[in-house]
């Protein structure tokens, strides 16, 4: 008797398919919500210096404090909060999911279209996801949502504010609703904070179920993979025992302390980010074949009429972006345009007048 794949595998697993990076070997890459900008030559400098100084032969500290305490000035995270740390808030995801794993009638719920790993973790763990769709400007249908919450009262809401890949900000009103009304825990997940300048951070405390996420990803800081999630200490304490003991490696705590204590340099390169959205906002708006969607994130969603065909000359030309046309219902027509620097923005629009 062979053991095989489906002996091991639920149906679920077998079919997913591996999630796909776009190769972006040479090309202008313009699809992962990154920060273009490189850090100064003096900068480098003495961060090489502090890490020569890493014993690598030592477990990282588990809990993390020195990183925590620049963490909780940096985000202004309220005395009141613990903090959990995650191998980017992906893992934190993973974490939260992994408390509901083996609960069988465990509900999350999400408006979609949305961050895809929400829905994406809930099924590995067989857990149940419900998805509501979003109204046609991508703001939230509160009267769905608070529906949909009443019928499966699920256990955890997650809300990507600003959304990915919509960009926009759902309203704080329906947001507290939606807080108020939900028996489980509300998720902010705020991975754009640094380009979206605002917050629920500092509702925590007002409400025993509201939980915020960020990430120093979008900042600039992806290749690290921090992300943290705040909270009162009676979820935080629980979600601890989740989390794997060593999850945040040594390189990264001491990079992602030195970073933040040259914060300076970030709130530069992420206030001309935010000025380059703009400028990459009207020049879209400009294109009558283009439809662009106002953005709090760093990128841009637009709808064109042959979104694969436009996608796949803009990739010939070197310019990689996100096609997000196979995702389908509000995402049909959509492509996604990280802002760049000021010259991979105005490459794109070259490369986008003759894709058009
Ligand atoms: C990019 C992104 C994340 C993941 O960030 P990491 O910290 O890099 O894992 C989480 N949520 C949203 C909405 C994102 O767009």
């Amino acid at each position: 008797m062979t053991f095989s794949l489906e002996d091991f595998f639920r149906p679920e697993i077998l079919a997913e398919r591996a999630y796909h990076v776009a190769k972006a070997d040479g090309m202008i890459k313009l699809d992962a919500m990154e920060n273009p900008y490189t850090w100064p030559e003096d900068l480098t400098q003495a961060w090489i210096g502090q890490l020569r100084q890493i014993p690598l032969n030592r477990y990282p500290s588990p809990s993390a404090h020195a990183l925590k305490a620049v963490l909780r000035r940096y985000a202004q995270i309220p005395d009141e909060a613990e903090i959990l740390l995650g191998n980017g808030s992906d893992e934190i995801i993973q974490i939260l999911l992994l408390g509901l794993a083996g609960q069988t009638d465990a509900v999350v719920l999400a408006p979609e279209p949305t961050f895809v790993m929400y829905r994406q973790i809930a099924k590995w763990l067989n857990l149940g996801f419900i998805g509501v769709p979003l109204n046609c400007d991508f703001s939230l249908n509160l009267q769905a949502m608070l529906k949909a919450i009443a019928r499966y009262r699920p256990k955890i809401v997650f809300l990507a504010y600003p959304n990915n890949p919509t960009g926009n900000l759902f309203e704080e009103t329906a947001i507290l609703t939606i807080i108020d009304r939900t028996p489980g825990l509300v998720v902010l997940d705020e991975a754009y904070a640094p380009f979206a300048q605002v917050s629920f951070m500092d509702r925590i405390g007002q409400f025993t179920n509201l939980l915020v996420m960020q990430t120093l990803s979008k900042l600039g800081l992806a290749g690290l993979r921090l992300g943290f999630l705040t909270g009162p200490k009676t979820w935080i304490e629980q979600l601890e025992k989740l989390r794997l003991p060593y999850n945040i490696n040594v390189l990264t705590q001491l990079s992602a302390e030195f970073a933040l204590h040259h914060r300076a340099v970030f709130d530069q390169q992420t206030a001309r980010i935010r000025a380059n959205r703009e400028s990459l906002f009207q020049e879209l708006s400009k294109l009558p074949q283009v439809q662009a969607f106002p953005s709090a994130a760093n990128f841009i969603l637009f709808r064109v009429n042959d979104a694969d065909g436009v996608f796949e000359r803009l990739r010939q030309q070197g310019v990689l972006i996100k096609n997000l046309n196979q995702e389908g219902g509000l995402l049909c027509g959509c492509l996604r345009v990280t802002v760049g620097t000021a010259e991979e923005n105005q490459a794109f629009l070259r490369a986008l007048s003759a894709a058009l």
